[in-house]
């Protein structure tokens, strides 16, 4: 049997090895490319990922895994052998099903409609993106098809992102949440004087943004033997092996602390990549964990950490002097305070801890909707604005601070969107389990010591890569499933105190 399995293996790591050279290149790609290597590119990227695709779904890889089977029961469910076989098992079983046709397909139309998108985006022009968004929602329908019967024809999409995540399961987490946010968000409203955040809109240097960046994220145990920091628009994290695990982040001249959370952001998701079990390396098992489950990682260091007193107490004397004379004015408190700030807004990237959650909740509920065909393509607009009004109590001026705001449509990425929450929410959760498990973890923070932080959730969280879905590690950490009330409990307490109810 080790024979089978060490074939397996050998196979599972081209195919691992094909992909992270194609994600070299899409790094490359939003990073340092001249505009005119676009074309090609996207030849390379095609070729690379469609080769991988095509040695996935050989029948060698399925008889493997079918003479692999009664091996894998007999050892222990967690084992890594046993994990491997399993979640390929199911990673085959669903890529056998899609024609190759069909990537191809859709790889040229997202290709055209992200082309459509920006012009829209640009022109605030829904209707410029309009037919390009239907033959995308279309493929996604047929997409969802290749895996029936289902139970609501969201619930394939939603697996692609997180495995064994359905509609039925975040509808449940979502409707408990939602009133408890709208309802904050309404308290809130009613002392929106009391938070200032003023002083985030000082004007600062650019290269001072970076540098600070590169300080929080070095200290929190982004390794930069093993990393790098560039800028792009929209932040990432790229990961080619656990020895190189690449972020990037932004600069925003009007609010510094967007270049701050972005890069603690990145660094908590390539922390994840760093500290994957190095057995795990070219398995399959490699590839990060589920969407939700890295954004529990990436959200926790952001919000947990990166939004908390402890963590400023400590990192307030460093920030000053980076950014000397400019912020030497600044105190804790009113730092505190206005990072924390609580205020709906249009766009969901510059959402705060509360009002995020009703961006994801409205995103959530539209694609369903849209893919049962309760709303149609050329009615997002306006359903889009009702429900801003109705979550947030505001209305974008345009679409482009309105329903084209996200790239992730034109892109065919619908399902994704709840990843962002659900990883925020267990992030509550796993801060819960870590103070339990360690109760001088918020001094440790206060005192710039950040080791056993990364322990805890390197020993949970980052090692597994995928071994597990995200109710299996809910379970085996935290003792319970994933639950919205946590996280409701944490906003609430966190901003009662500093709004005063
Ligand atoms: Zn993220």
């Amino acid at each position: 049997m080790q024979d089978k399995l060490d074939q397996l293996k050998a196979r599972l790591a081209r195919i691992s090895d094909l992909r992270r050279a194609a994600s070299v290149l899409s790094w490359d790609q939003e990073t340092h490319m001249p505009p005119g290597g676009v074309q090609a590119r996207a030849e390379h990227l095609g070729t690379l990922r469609g080769l991988a695709h095509e040695l996935f779904i050989t029948d060698e890889v399925g008889m493997l895994l079918d003479d692999l089977q009664p091996y894998a029961e007999q050892l222990p469910y967690d084992s890594d052998e046993a994990s491997l076989i399993r979640v390929m098992r199911r990673e085959y079983d669903k890529a056998v099903r899609v024609p190759v046709a069909w990537v191809e397909q859709n790889a040229r139309t997202t290709s055209l409609a992200h082309h459509t998108w920006v012009q829209a985006k640009n022109r605030n022009q829904f209707s410029l993106f309009q037919d390009d968004l239907a033959r995308v929602v279309d493929l996604q329908k047929q997409w969802a098809e290749y895996f029936a019967p289902y139970d609501n024809i969201y619930d394939p999409l939603l697996d692609r992102y997180e495995r064994s995540l359905d509609t039925a399961q975040v509808s449940a987490v979502f409707a408990g949440m939602k009133p408890a946010l709208v309802e904050l968000v309404q308290a809130i409203a009613e002392r929106a004087d009391a938070v200032d955040d003023s002083l985030l809109r000082r004007p600062l240097d650019a290269q001072r943004q970076l540098a600070f960046g590169q300080v929080l994220s070095a200290r929190l145990g982004y390794d930069y033997q093993r990393g790098r920091l560039d800028v792009s628009a929209h932040p990432f994290t790229s990961g080619f092996s656990p020895g190189d695990v690449r972020i990037t982040t932004l600069v925003d001249p009007d609010n510094f602390f967007r270049c701050v959370k972005s890069s603690i952001h990145e660094a908590g998701h390539a922390m994840h990549g760093q500290n994957l079990k190095p057995s795990l390396f070219r398995t399959g098992l490699d590839w990060g964990a589920g969407m939700a489950i890295g954004e529990s990682q990436s959200r926790f260091y952001e919000n947990i950490i990166g939004r908390s007193r402890a963590f400023w107490a400590y990192f307030l004397p460093t920030m000053k002097a980076i950014f000397a004379p400019l912020l030497d004015d600044v105190a804790l408190e009113p730092f505190y305070r206005a990072i924390n700030k609580v205020e709906p807004s249009l766009i969901r990237v510059k959402a705060d801890e509360v009002t995020y959650g009703l961006h994801i909740v409205l995103r959530f509920e539209l694609e369903d909707d849209l893919l049962n065909g309760r709303v149609a393509v050329a009615d997002l607009p306006q359903e889009w604005n009702a429900r801003m009004e109705a979550y947030l109590g505001i209305v974008p001026p345009t679409d482009t601070d309105g329903v084209l705001q996200d790239v992730h449509w034109s892109s065919g990425m619908f399902g994704y969107f709840p990843d962002y929450q659900l990883g925020s929410l267990f992030a509550v959760q796993l801060w819960e389990a870590m103070q339990r498990d360690l109760p001088a973890i918020s001094g440790d923070i206060a005192a710039g010591r950040f080791e056993g932080v990364l322990g805890w959730l390197r020993e949970h969280v980052m090692q597994h890569g995928r071994k597990f879905t995200l109710p299996e590690l809910s379970e085996r950490v935290t003792g319970v499933p994933l639950s919205w009330e946590p996280y409701v409990h944490y906003v609430r307490e966190k901003m009662g105190e500093i709004y005063g109810f």
